[in-house]
């Protein structure tokens, strides 16, 4: 798993791979920035 942060709104995404937007302010996913990689 890894955690994508928006840069718009701060929302944490955890997701396997990179979300299309941010599902709190619908942020483009350029705006998603990888803060972390969780491996299983
Ligand atoms: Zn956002």
């Amino acid at each position: 798993m890894a955690v994508f942060k928006c840069a718009v709104c701060g929302a944490v995404v955890e997701a396997r791979c990179k979300p299309g937007k941010c599902k709190n302010c619908g942020a483009e996913k350029d705006k998603l920035v990888k803060e972390e990689t969780l491996k299983k």
